[in-house]
């Protein structure tokens, strides 16, 4: 009954408020009509009054499971019948095909590798100085599969089920049921390639604990999985590229794509203006398909634990050419991360998740000893067992330590809030491996977690075996990413995403060892079957040059944008804009965000864009190698990506995973989700330089699994 009554009063509101902003609307362009014919200063009334009548953002369009491309059936045979059923490419005609990758991340450098062996030409970019050095290579703690080698109970579908509760219930069932199902298919690969994961006494091989499971599903190689699967990556990428069917082009950034309308009048992506980093060349390249792995945005934060290079200037290409940016506002903070120490810090540094199989987290149950430790009086190991507060095995007694990270970010919040950090700020708390050392003994610890633990005593000159770490959370992976359908397509036509930088697999929250997982998926067994389905189609089309004015114009619109820049010679560099812009993210759309904070955020994002565009000083010259260039160039897009980080979160009136509105939350501080008004992803269409984009909703259904409230408690 009081669903019901609440149901029509939402709809009275809707209805109202649509009238309103019509009438509003209507007003405005009298106002702007008769403005123009007294003749005084129409265009500025005419400005004010269309934004005085812009509506706030509204759903219009909505995506069904068809226009997702989602097959039919039963889910653990969808992906079968997909495979079985697909469209495929001769290899007579797969030689005339050409396939540009952007990305030599994990889900790049699979990608470009696979596609080739196919007999795909493929053309591959990469920012680095070689392909080896993305930022997949800082992976530390291990990759996902539900081989059950511990017959611990594990399965594809609990696999699947993780992962779908994991993300909070917003991620959509059958994709993440394929990334299940391929995930020991991955393994095997790169074993077979020679990858070297971790193995027991007797050589088989061994898993360890990721948080957000009760299984052992994480495979390894040390604290340094990701360099050694992206070796694997990159030895099957340099095959092909000895063989000729990849062209690398390392040190190039993408600074556009080349849309090209077919026959029947609809855009399709067929090239990618770039940049030679070492020249400042701009150049031109076309291909019958464009796939983009070009990684997350977490470095709008400034401060994060991504490479120093990451960025969302690809994903914003995509964006401005109608590909549908999902979730922005799911971001990810790690618990574990050294704690930020100084004003001109530029990277924080993550302590692996892996660490949290043996290490316990606490802080003092008493607040005069945290007083006394942020006064640099004594250390940790200073406080007696009993004057420890547990916090994580306290509230979760089920996975204790191991609760997913966005659990554990916000309970380590909480407790620094509440006065209880350890160090000199008061915002960390202690990983402490002494109950793990007298268990195991000193050398198996430093057998599992060398590495890690000497990292840690670099940066923080303290001996980790003897005195607790010290963490706290920090900017670490982006859920939200680039719309795309079941075959990983974009909105635009042969316009293809996938790794960090699509929305797909992950939804509000991504489980630890997940990421690696998914990058490799969509590289090695998803995109190299459905892109035939693409290209299958595109075989009549032969190669095009690039002196259309297609190209030439995207070649012009990017000089012109450089020459801009370069032009504003004012008086703030781009890392102090950056930092503001980071600072504004994290006070606003960080750990804790609220419906006035959002907008408040809004607003000085727009005050910074401003301030970007009129008073940046960029030193050297464009032709040639010009690093800060480069990072105004991708700070044009962050100061975006921040602006629709948080319109997205202020829409998002719930809180799930990553993204926490303050607004909604249960008495006991956890994430109150609103299934009946939120279950969707929420895509954002581009519509105009200065006019706010358009929401369109994909609704997910849940036909496999029960929503549940996430509880790790029980
Ligand atoms: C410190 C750290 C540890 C992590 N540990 C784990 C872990 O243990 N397990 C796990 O599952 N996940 C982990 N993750 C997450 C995981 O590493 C990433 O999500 C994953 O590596 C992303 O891979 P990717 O291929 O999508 O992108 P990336 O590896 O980021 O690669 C992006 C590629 O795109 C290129 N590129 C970008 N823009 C352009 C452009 N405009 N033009 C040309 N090239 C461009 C870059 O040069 C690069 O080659 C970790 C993340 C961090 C930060």
């Amino acid at each position: 009954m009081q669903e019901k009554a609440a149901q029509i009063v939402e709809k009275v509101v809707e209805e109202t408020v649509e009238k309103v902003s019509g009438i509003v609307a209507e007003k405005a362009e009298m106002v702007a009509q008769a403005a123009k014919e007294v003749g005084k200063e129409a265009k500025t009334i005419a400005k004010e009054a269309a934004e005085v009548a812009k509506p706030a953002p509204k759903a219009t369009k909505v995506i069904t499971p068809e226009m997702a491309k989602i097959p039919a059936g039963p889910l653990e045979k969808k992906w079968t019948n997909y495979k079985d059923h697909q469209k495929l490419v001769n290899p007579a005609n797969k030689r005339k095909l050409d396939v540009i990758v952007v990305g030599t991340g994990l889900a790049g450098a699979s990608a470009a590798a696979s596609l080739a062996e196919m007999g795909f030409n493929v053309l591959n970019f990469c920012i680095q100085d070689s392909p080896r050095r993305a930022h997949s290579i800082a992976a530390q703690g291990g990759i996902n599969a539900a081989k059950n080698y511990q017959n611990d109970g594990d399965s594809v579908y609990r696999l699947f089920y993780d992962t779908i509760k994991g993300g909070d219930y917003r991620a959509r069932e059958a994709n993440v049921y394929r990334l299940a199902e391929v995930s020991n298919n991955i393994i095997d690969q790169c074993v077979a390639q020679g990858v070297p994961f971790a193995r027991e006494y007797g050589g088989l091989l061994d898993n360890r604990s990721f948080g957000g499971a009760q299984v052992s599903r994480t495979f390894y190689a040390k604290g340094q999985t990701g360099q050694q699967l992206l070796l694997g990556a990159y030895s099957a990428l340099s095959r092909q590229i000895g063989k000729g069917k990849v062209k690398m082009y390392s040190r190039y950034e993408m600074l556009d794509i080349v849309m090209i309308k077919d026959e029947n009048g609809e855009q399709r992506a067929r090239g990618i203006i770039a940049r030679n980093l070492v020249t400042g060349r701009i150049e031109r390249f076309f291909a019958h398909a464009v796939v983009i792995g070009s990684g997350g945005y977490g470095n709008t934060f400034f401060l994060s634990t991504n490479a120093m290079a990451s960025n969302g200037s690809a994903a914003m290409q995509m964006y401005r050419h109608g590909a549908y940016f999902a979730n922005p506002c799911y971001a990810q903070i790690h618990p574990t991360c050294i704690p930020k120490h100084g004003d001109f810090q530029s990277k924080l540094t993550l302590m692996s998740e892996s660490l949290r199989n043996d290490g316990r987290i606490w802080v003092p149950k008493k607040l005069e000893d945290a007083k006394r430790l942020q006064a640099g009086e004594i250390k940790g190991r200073d406080i007696p067992e009993e004057d420890r507060d547990y916090y994580l095995e306290r509230r979760y007694p089920a996975f204790g330590n191991l609760v997913p990270r966005d659990v554990a970010s916000r309970a380590a919040k909480e407790r620094c809030d509440a006065g209880y950090g350890v160090n000199n700020t008061g915002l960390a708390v202690f990983l402490d491996f002494s109950e793990a050392i007298q268990r195991l003994g000193k050398d198996v610890v430093a057998q599992k977690y060398g590495n890690l633990f000497q990292m840690y005593e670099k940066i923080v000159d303290e001996n980790p075996y003897e005195n607790p770490m010290m963490i706290f959370p920090a900017i670490h992976y982006t859920m939200g990413g680039i719309w795309v359908d079941y075959e990983l397509q974009t909105s635009v036509k042969g316009l293809f995403c996938i790794g960090e930088a699509n929305f797909s697999d992950h939804g509000a929250n991504r489980l630890g060892a997940s990421a690696l997982m998914q990058g490799l998926a969509d590289g090695y067994f998803v995109l190299p079957y459905t892109i035939q389905n693409y290209l299958s189609d595109q075989i009549g089309v032969p190669r095009m040059s690039t002196d259309l004015p297609e190209f030439a114009e995207a070649e012009k619109a990017v000089e012109q944008k450089i020459e801009k820049l370069m032009s504003i010679q004012g008086k703030r560099s781009v890392d102090s804009i950056h930092k503001e812009l980071g600072l504004i993210m994290w006070d606003f759309v960080g750990m804790g965000r609220t419906a006035a904070g959002l907008k408040e955020a809004i607003q000085k994002i727009d005050a910074l864009k401003k301030e970007f565009w009129t008073n940046v000083y960029i030193p050297g010259k464009a032709d040639s190698l010009n690093n800060e260039l480069e990072k105004a160039l991708r700070l044009a897009d962050f100061i975006e990506i921040g602006r629709l980080m948080a319109v997205d979160a202020l829409h998002r009136e719930e809180s799930c995973g990553g993204h926490f509105r303050e607004e909604y939350q249960t008495p006991d501080g956890e994430a109150l989700r609103q299934d009946d008004k939120f279950s969707y992803v929420g895509c954002w269409k581009y519509t105009g330089e200065d006019s706010e984009p358009e929401l369109i909703k994909e609704p997910l259904d849940y036909e496999f699994t029960e929503r549940k409230t996430r509880n790790y408690k029980a």
